[in-house]
């Protein structure tokens, strides 16, 4: 079924005839258009795009399929218009997009029409050969750029520095941006999990924690690796084989038929018989694709009841331990029907830089 086809066949759930796609990625995912400040009206036969005079010709190139309405006294204006020319008084709308102004702007231009809140993230979860590849690319771009700054990370280098280091590297090997702000987290930092690369220098005797990804076409990596500058005490050792234990589990727990909360279980059951539970303080992983966290969580309170073959997940146990460090590690995997396969492939033995 094409994307929107699978759009369309929501429509009757809801009872619905139309529906606004605003929110940029999914304005993406079923038109193909890049830009930005657009509306998506899709009815169950026509597809018109609401775009402005920066667009116009990107979206006719983009986005073959659609009817293309350039707007010029306002976005909501114009996509109001097109809805009372339509005649369409029931119109799903992205809740998690319209923000409550654009909501009550809507609705005072359409006083009789009635808007229903809904959410589209979701059709994006099974991803197409095509998205895999995308992906299969930013993956493989954070490997290289992770393997050649292994021979820059020394004792006595900053930690914004290997941040640098890794962006500079993915951009030169095809990625188009960040996919999030780059982490990197020496020694103590290292207990925070979403601590920022600081100007802290690296020094000999630490755990270095690199949360980084890429982006290809749109499609984000997302990998973390833990490397040990010096070498490691038993302390510290037993700590990073635990994690990498637990990740590899996760891998082995992940594949299609399986719920999101049943795979974060087997690996938070796995820690805490190594007296390291209390100290994983998030979710397994997450979806990735258009965005860097979506659909489905691999999570205690996740709503995936159903793993299904293309669906993409991270698989990214961490330990945190004040006034130890942390580590974690993960992979961006693919869910196939038979279990899962790591598109991150960079070692995760210990590696001790000397
Ligand atoms: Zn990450
Ligand atoms: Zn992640």
């Amino acid at each position: 079924m094409s994307r929107l086809d699978s759009l369309r066949s929501t429509f009757n759930a809801k009872r619905i005839n139309a529906v606004l796609v605003s929110k940029p990625v999914n304005v993406r995912y079923f038109s193909g258009f890049t830009g930005d400040s657009t509306i998506l009206i899709i009815t169950r036969r026509r597809q018109i795009l609401v775009t402005d005079g920066r667009y116009d010709d990107q979206a006719r190139l983009e986005c073959p399929q659609f009817e293309i309405v350039k707007q010029e006294r306002g976005l909501f204006k114009a996509v109001a218009d097109q809805l009372k020319s339509i005649g369409i008084r029931r119109v799903g709308f992205e809740g998690n997009a319209i923000t409550f102004a654009e909501h009550a702007a809507l609705q005072k231009l359409l006083p009789e029409w009635n808007f229903v809140a809904l959410a589209l993230d979701g059709l994006r979860q099974v991803k197409d050969a095509d998205e895999i590849e995308r992906l299969r690319r930013a993956c493989s771009i954070a490997d290289r750029a992770f393997e050649e700054v292994l021979n820059y990370i020394r004792a006595g280098v900053r930690e914004i520095e290997v941040a640098a280091r890794l962006e500079y590297l993915m951009r030169q090997y095809g990625s188009e941006r960040a996919a999030f702000e780059t982490i990197v987290a020496s020694g103590l930092n290292g207990c925070y999990p979403h601590a920022r690369a600081s100007s802290k220098m690296i020094n000999d005797g630490e755990f270095v924690t690199m949360d980084f990804g890429a982006v290809v076409e749109g499609y984000h990596s997302d990998m973390t690796r833990t490397v040990m500058v010096g070498q490691a005490n038993d302390e510290q050792r037993r700590i990073y084989n635990a994690v990498l234990d637990a990740q590899l589990l996760g891998l082995k727990s992940i594949r299609a038929g399986v719920s999101g909360r049943e795979v974060d279980k087997k690996v938070r059951d796995f820690l805490k018989k190594a007296d390291l539970e209390k100290h994983f303080t998030h979710g397994l992983g997450h979806g990735v694709g258009l965005e860097i966290h979506e659909d489905p969580r691999l999570s205690r309170l996740s709503r995936c009841k159903e793993l299904k073959a293309g669906m993409l997940v991270t698989d990214e146990p961490g330990v945190y331990v004040l006034n130890f460090g942390g580590v974690r590690i993960e992979d961006t995997v693919l869910v196939t029907a038979e279990g899962s396969e790591p598109l991150t492939r960079s070692p995760k033995e210990l590696i001790e830089l000397m």
